[in-house]
């Protein structure tokens, strides 16, 4: 066995016990794991601070001195130990509230010690909470005093005293074993271009680094090759792909694509559409599958590509299907469908959760024959039942609310796998796509239609409500209409409910009946009443549509030119930029009104501005990203690809795509790994395979 792989209870200082608890708490088995137990931060304890020298600036600070004068105040559940440091400045108190006896028994008074710690003030005198206390002789490696280790440890760790100390010391003990080695696992051209370390030393100075420079070296390092080797996946699963499947291949442009793009076509495309359609287009002729991802800021028009793309498959006699995450959606995109069609002899179809049995069984044989070209839907496409005869190209739409499993079962629906062409509902981050979508090819519409006017987003507090609601009086008397959303957060999800009944009970009081008409949508009504809401408003028949964020994604209603959201703090940027997507479809100037309280937080003062400043997705996303992180960003959490050690994609970017890049260097050149010297990666991916078959197996 490799020592690495020896299983943790070997470990000189373990035992038994403690390799329970590193198992259990975090899932450290072997030598190997307790390696890649980064520690989340270091402290600089090379210097020696004096008593006198405390400030607040100083966060951490290590003293050295003689410790005396134990007390123990307080009463019996509230006690707390006290002792005094001196130096030959002065003195400073250190407390202790658990560990009483311990403490006691294990510091000997009068003799010297280091002391480290974060000080505090208490009336103008400074004092050390439980302190790390050493005795000076005591420490056989001096690594300690230079920059020390700090490992995350869970709350139970705590309590059997194995803390982020007892770590650092096992980790030592690990490194300084003479059989300990570590192989290279990057080619040592990757190293040489990227100016990265060989792979020991960085494991060396990751957890012992002889300074601050060394650190950031061997961070580097680790980050490099953790980001590279989720790359060599992704882009040689692609590569594999490729090789193992032909795709459809969809030569012909003919007469449905022809009718409707010179016919049928209400507007001019814009370049980036043109654009984007070519790619597509250079895609599905080629013989290779397509997996695109179409990323475009919201309202510049992704829905008419999807239609063009389709109507190429339909042009070779296949058929497609476009998948929706919300049934409002589907419906949406069947009644454009069908009004962008006009006349054309095409057959669509909508499937949804409430297809009723018999449309539903004629839809299925419809598929099954080949009569109906077109299936527009929700998830309801993907069940097995649906069969079709001859799947060209499958559309999603808004890809976030679809996991990867889901997108895998729409692939199975064909001997030949269909072209797929995914569609991002608001842009993200390209760092973020380059993983999560790493293996898709990508396409970027970055062009809104012209003529938009662009939507003017104003911030005002509760107190100005009056004002908002006078605004809205002209703009309807214009003959607009206006979206009040409302935030419904699951943890409060009675009070927010309560909230927008109350915002409802409240309008009606400014905008009275017969003149106006409100609609009011939630996700606790029943899917018909929602739809015959939805459709007041669509229909223009309520002048008001007071909701919750189930109108968040794609919903279009021209006429509509004002976004009010009401505790707009408590929205995601993400979210408020797709709620303002509601508004600004149609030619008049629109209207996105945020309103908050007085007291708003750094990062709800940044998310209002950041909308206020500007209307462009891109960068919204970026700000998004380094606000939040990417674990937080809606669809990432179930993506395995973000549970990253020690690299962060937000704050990562260039070493992303400096690794990115590196693997396609190397898959360009040598596609199959076959080189003396990427030997080592095809191991890696052989590897990597059989552990992942394995999980499922297990
Ligand atoms: P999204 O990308 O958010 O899905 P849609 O496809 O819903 O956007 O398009 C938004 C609106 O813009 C629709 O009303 C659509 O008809 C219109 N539109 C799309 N492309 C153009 C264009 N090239 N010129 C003018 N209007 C367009
Ligand atoms: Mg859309």
């Amino acid at each position: 066995m490799h020592f690495l792989q020896t299983p943790i209870e070997f470990l000189k200082g373990v035992g038994a016990a403690k390799a329970d608890i590193l198992k259990k708490e975090l899932g450290i088995f072997t030598f190997e794991d307790l390696l890649f137990h980064f520690p989340y931060r270091h402290i600089d304890r090379s210097q020696v601070y004096k008593t006198t020298e405390i400030n607040n600036q100083l966060p951490f600070i290590q003293l050295k001195g003689k410790i005396s004068n134990f007390r123990v105040l307080g009463q019996s559940r509230a006690q707390r130990l006290v002792a005094e440091l001196t130096d030959d400045k002065g003195k400073i108190e250190l407390i202790w509230f658990k560990g009483i006896k311990w403490i006691q028994s294990s510091i000997t008074a009068g003799k010297e010690y280091l002391v480290f710690g974060k000080p505090s003030e208490f009336n103008g005198y400074y004092n050390i909470a439980h302190p790390v206390i050493d005795d000076p002789e005591q420490i056989e490696n001096k690594k300690y005093l230079h920059i020390m280790p700090f490992y995350s440890i869970t709350e139970k760790m705590r309590n059997r005293s194995m803390d982020s100390k007892a770590l650092m010391k096992l980790t030592n003990t690990l490194l300084t074993d003479t059989r300990f080695e570590i192989e290279e696992n990057l080619p040592i051209e990757v190293l040489q271009k990227n100016n990265l370390i060989p792979r020991k030393q960085a494991i060396e100075q990751i957890h012992f680094p002889e300074n601050a420079a060394r650190l950031i070296e061997a961070q580097k390092r680790l980050k490099f090759e953790e980001l590279f080797f989720i790359q060599l996946r992704l882009l040689r699963y692609k590569q594999n792909r490729n090789q193992l499947y032909n795709g459809i291949k969809l030569v012909t442009i003919g007469e449905n694509f022809n009718t409707f793009f010179h016919n049928n076509l209400p507007f001019e495309l814009t370049n980036a559409q043109k654009r984007v359609l070519k790619e597509i287009r250079n895609d599905v002729k080629s013989g290779k599958q397509m997996n695109r991802l179409v990323q475009g800021d919201v309202g510049s028009g992704k829905t008419v590509v999807a239609l063009m793309s389709m109507l190429m498959a339909i042009d070779n006699n296949y058929q497609a299907c476009m998948m929706a995450p919300t049934e409002i959606l589907a419906q949406q995109h069947y009644a454009t469908i069908n009004s962008l069609l006009g006349m054309m002899p095409l057959k669509v179809e909508l499937l949804t959760g409430t297809t009723s049995a018999k449309k539903k069984k004629e839809i299925v044989e419809g598929i099954k024959q080949g009569s109906i070209q077109i299936l527009v839907g929700t998830h309801a496409l993907i069940e097995s039942v649906v069969q079709f005869k001859n799947l060209g190209i499958a559309i999603i739409d808004e890809q976030h609310r679809f996991g990867v499993e889901q997108r895998a079962k729409l692939w199975k629906k064909n001997t030949a796998p269909p072209h797929v062409l995914i569609m991002t509902a608001t842009p993200i981050p390209r760092t973020l796509a380059m993983t999560l979508y790493g293996d898709l090819d990508t396409s970027v519409i970055d062009e809104l239609p012209a003529g938009r006017k662009e939507i003017k987003t104003i911030h005002r507090f509760d107190e100005n409500r009056l004002a908002v609601i006078g605004f809205l009086r002209s703009e309807i008397s214009k003959g607009r209409q206006v979206y009040i959303v409302y935030p419904l957060i699951e943890e409060s999800e009675k009070m927010d409910y309560m909230n927008l009944q109350n915002g409802f009970d409240e309008l009606i009081k400014h905008f009275q009946q017969p003149q106006y008409q409100i609609a009011m949508v939630h996700g606790k009504m029943k899917p018909a009443d929602k739809d015959a809401e939805m459709n007041r408003f669509i229909k223009g028949e309520a002048q008001i549509l007071v909701a919750t964020t189930v109108i968040e994604v794609g919903v279009n209603v021209p006429n509509a030119s004002v976004m009010v959201i009401e505790s707009a703090e408590r929205f995601g940027l993400s979210q408020l930029h797709q709620l303002r997507g509601r508004v600004g479809r149609g030619a008049e100037q629109s209207y996105c009104i945020l309103l908050t309280g007085y007291k708003l937080s750094n990062e709800s003062k940044l998310r209002i501005k950041t909308m206020c400043n500007t209307n462009n997705g891109f960068e919204i996303s970026e700000v998004d990203l380094n606000l939040r992180g990417p674990g937080q960003l809606e669809g990432t959490a179930q993506s395995g690809v973000l549970d990253l050690k020690i690299a962060d994609i937000a704050k990562d970017q260039y070493l992303l795509t400096q690794a990115r890049e590196t693997v396609l260097k190397i898959l360009d050149s040598d596609p199959n790994l076959e080189t003396e010297q990427n030997l080592l990666l095809k191991t890696y991916l052989t590897n990597y395979q059989k552990k992942a078959r394995w999980g499922q197996i297990s």
